[in-house]
């Protein structure tokens, strides 16, 4: 099989579950017993919370273990809400983007029920969220208490980059506090924390070979965030319950591979999506809707001028006959024939939302494989369009 499907997740690297099976089997203590066994786990995960924060030029303590992703965003906006009103009375104004992935969609949505402004800003034809959008957004909502404003670092699903440093820099200006979902861009370009400019960031394992069920909430010391998790005094008080260590130090490890060679990594992806998008460019009526420019290096969505001639889920099916696994979507809809939200939001027509194909690849992707995969693609097309 050839997998091109690594946004929805990659393969968990073999130095990865080596070192899980090695703390697996020898320090099952727990982090917070008092006992040389207890100590010895408490160790380990600091060592994996400070090779974490290191990587992304951060503090130890604003290191907050989650159980992933979706964790993290929830962290970000029920938590920042909830300490607002708790402070205020009020729920904070809350603005994100039309093109978030659900992790930020479904919260905001929740929160704005019980009662929190929700202001939500569309992206250009690319997918990018532009800081004049965000600053005209920002003039709408309620000044006090201070809004959250959220923004993804890149796209899921085209893979387009926001400009999170000049948006950060807008949301701040206004008085706002800033968080991005960084899972996509986290191991793929190079980032710091600091260039970044946010308040908080969500990254997760299983996106760049780690394991899935971990990833973290980057809370800047100086912000405020209740946890959604009250219990033991873990983590700082901010979520409770006992630490994976095995998790911890996998997802660290993890981190440890991408980023120790990601110039090097990020290069040799983009020569192979620029593979890529030569052998697609020859379709009859491909259109590409991940941008040339300002996009991660590893995905390529495209679809198809003649899509209403074109079944969507066919596509991905007759793909996945051919012996390679792509997607059409953000990996939570799969399944699902509605358009995406995100195509939509970049205005492309249903039919063509629906008839996309996004390839993803990853540090062990080949040359050969993307000539494959394009064949496959080529003879699925064939057939569908009765030629
Ligand atoms: N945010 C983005 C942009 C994602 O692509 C994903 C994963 O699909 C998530 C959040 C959710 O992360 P997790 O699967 O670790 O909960």
């Amino acid at each position: 099989m050839i997998y091109l499907d690594n946004s929805a997740t990659t393969s968990t690297a073999p130095e990865v579950i080596e070192r899980m099976e090695i703390i697996g089997r020898e320090v099952y203590a727990n982090p917070s017993s008092v006992h040389r066994p207890g100590q010895r786990a408490r160790v380990a995960l600091e060592d994996a919370r400070d090779s974490i924060a290191a990587g992304l030029g951060a503090e130890s303590r604003e290191i907050v273990f989650t159980s992933g992703g979706t964790e993290a965003n929830n962290h970000a906006l029920k938590g920042y809400a909830l300490t607002l009103f708790a402070e205020h009375g009020r729920w904070p104004a809350i603005i994100t983007s039309s093109s978030e992935h659900h992790a930020i969609l479904h919260p905001a949505d929740f929160l704005a029920r019980l009662g929190a402004p929700l202001i939500s800003v569309d992206p250009d034809g690319e997918g990018r969220i532009l800081p004049e959008a965000l600053q005209r957004a920002l003039e709408q909502a309620p000044r006090s208490p201070a809004p959250l404003v959220s923004v993804m670092h890149a796209n899921n699903e085209t893979g387009t980059i926001n400009p999170i440093a000049e948006l950060s820099a807008v949301a701040h200006a206004a008085g706002a506090v800033f968080h991005t979902d960084a899972v996509q861009s986290y191991g793929k370009i190079e980032w710091r924390a600091a260039t970044l400019g946010a308040d908080m960031i969500s990254i997760s394992a299983h996106k760049i070979h780690g394991p899935k069920g971990i990833g973290i909430l980057y809370i800047n010391k100086e912000t405020e965030v209740e946890p959604l998790m009250h219990g033991g005094g873990q983590e700082r008080n901010r979520r409770g319950g006992t630490e994976s260590l095995q998790l911890a130090a996998g997802f660290a490890e993890a981190s440890r591979l991408v980023l120790a060679d990601i110039e090097t990594t990020a290069e040799r992806m983009a020569s192979l999506t620029s593979l890529l998008r030569e052998l697609l460019g020859e379709i009859d009526g491909v259109r590409f809707v991940t941008p040339i420019d300002g996009a991660l290096p590893n995905i390529v969505n495209v679809t198809f001028e003649d899509a209403g001639r074109l079944d969507g889920e066919g596509l991905i099916v007759g793909m996945d006959i051919r012996g390679v696994a792509v997607s059409n979507g953000s990996a939570c809809t799969s399944g699902s024939i509605q358009p995406s939200h995100v195509l939509s939001a970049i205005g492309l027509p249903p039919a063509q939302a629906k008839a996309a194909v996004r390839f993803s690849l990853s540090r062990y992707t080949t040359s050969s494989e993307i000539e494959q995969a394009v064949a496959a693609l080529i003879d699925v097309l064939q057939v569908m369009r009765g030629g």
